[in-house]
C-alpha cells in the first residue's frame, strides 16, 4: 500500500505481543494511527516519519497506554515544529489534530466520519468491546481495516473484559467488520492479517466457546462460586501471569450469560 509504513515500539509483552505498531499513512497529509506508548525513542521515530507533513491527524482507536500513552509527547514534539491548529504557512509548521477516542484532546468520531490523507481516506467504524469507545479505521480503497485491538495478528483472543456488556458489544463489532469485505487487517499488535474472514471467525468462535463453557457450568452447577466456575472454564490452561486478566474476562462472561438468555 502506497504511503503506508509502520513503526514498532519496544514494548513487547503478553498483551502487546512483539510491541505496539504505529501505522502512518500519507506524506504531506498524514494520519498517525495510535502513536503508541510514551517511549522516547518511539515518539522520536514517529516524529521523523512525519517530517514531510504539513498536516498530521493523530487517529486513536482507544485510550490504552500502549496506544495513546505517547500522544502528549508527540503533540509536544510536533508543536516544536509549528503552531498546532493553525494552517501551515510554508514555514515548516505543521497542523496537528487528535481524533478518535481515549484522549482528552481527541475529537470523538462517529460512524462514517472520515480522516483524509494523501494516501486515501479513512472511515471511522465503531468497534466497541475491547473498550467501550474503541473505533477502527477502514480504508475502503485498499480494502483494509486498521483495527487497533479488535483482533491481534496472532492467536484467537484479545482483551474483552473492560465493562459489563463488552462481550455482546465485541461480537457485534466482529459482525460489523465482517460486512466490510476486507482483504487485509492491520492490527496494532502482531503481523498483518491476510485472511480477515477466517481470522474474524476464529475470534468469534473463541469468544462463543467461552460463553458456552460458562453457560454449561451455570446449568450444571447453578450455585458454583466464582472460583469454581473459574477452575471449570479456565482450569490449568491459563498461565499465572495472566490470571487477573482471565478473572476479569470471566466476570464479564458471567454477566453476559446471566443477562443474555439466547445462545451466543
Ligand atoms: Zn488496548
Amino acid at each position: 500500500m502506497d504511503g503506508l509504513r509502520s513503526l514498532r515500539a519496544d514494548n513487547a509483552g503478553p498483551f502487546t505481543l512483539d510491541g505496539t505498531r504505529t501505522w502512518i499513512l500519507g506524506r504531506r497529509r498524514v494520519a498517525v494511527i495510535d502513536p503508541g506508548p510514551d517511549v522516547e525513542d518511539h515518539v522520536r521515530a514517529v516524529v521523523r516519519s512525519v517530517a514531510a507533513a504539513d498536516e498530521v491527524v493523530i487517529a486513536l482507536t482507544h485510550g490504552h497506554p500502549d496506544h495513546a500513552g505517547g500522544v502528549d509527547a508527540l503533540l509536544a514534539a510536533l508543536r516544536d515544529r509549528g503552531d498546532p491548529g493553525r494552517p501551515a504557512r510554508g514555514d515548516g509548521g505543521v497542523t496537528v489534530r487528535v481524533v478518535g477516542s481515549g484522549h482528552a484532546a481527541a475529537r470523538p468520531l462517529r460512524a462514517g466520519d472520515r480522516v483524509s490523507t494523501d494516501a486515501g481516506q479513512l472511515v471511522c467504524i465503531p468497534t466497541p468491546g475491547h473498550t467501550r469507545d474503541h473505533v477502527s479505521y477502514h480504508h475502503p480503497d485498499a480494502g483494509t481495516l486498521f483495527a487497533g485491538d479488535l483482533v491481534l495478528g496472532e492467536g484467537d483472543t484479545t482483551w474483552v473484559a473492560e465493562y459489563p456488556g463488552c462481550v455482546a458489544d465485541y461480537l457485534g463489532s466482529l459482525d460489523r467488520v465482517q460486512t466490510l469485505g476486507l482483504r487485509t487487517i492491520h492490527p496494532t499488535h502482531g503481523p498483518v492479517i491476510h485472511d480477515p474472514d477466517a481470522t474474524i471467525e476464529r475470534y468469534r468462535a473463541h469468544r462463543i466457546a467461552r460463553i458456552e463453557a460458562v453457560r454449561a457450568v451455570r446449568v450444571r452447577q447453578p450455585d458454583a462460586s466464582f472460583v469454581e466456575v473459574y477452575d471449570e472454564v479456565y482450569g490449568e490452561e491459563v498461565p499465572g501471569d495472566v490470571r487477573a486478566a482471565a478473572e476479569a474476562s470471566l466476570r464479564v462472561l458471567l454477566h453476559h450469560v446471566d443477562t443474555a438468555p439466547e445462545r451466543g
